[in-house]
């Protein structure tokens, strides 16, 4: 599945799957510790930007 996160313009709805989060930022969160498949899109997409965006995800 192909996610221009430099294009996520929705900040209440999962960019990996659709689903609608519960909150901004923290939702997500919740979400992907929910979702495996969620979870591992997140991982390669963070491991993907961290060369860029250093320190712009606590989780
Ligand atoms: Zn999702």
């Amino acid at each position: 599945m192909a996610v221009n996160t430099t294009d996520w313009t929705d900040p209440i709805a999962c960019p990996f799957c659709g689903d609608e989060l519960a909150s901004p930022g923290a939702g997500f969160v919740d979400h992907i510790h929910e979702s495996e498949t969620c979870e591992a899109e997140f991982e390669f997409w963070r491991e993907n930007i961290s060369g860029d965006v250093a320190g712009g995800w606590a989780g």
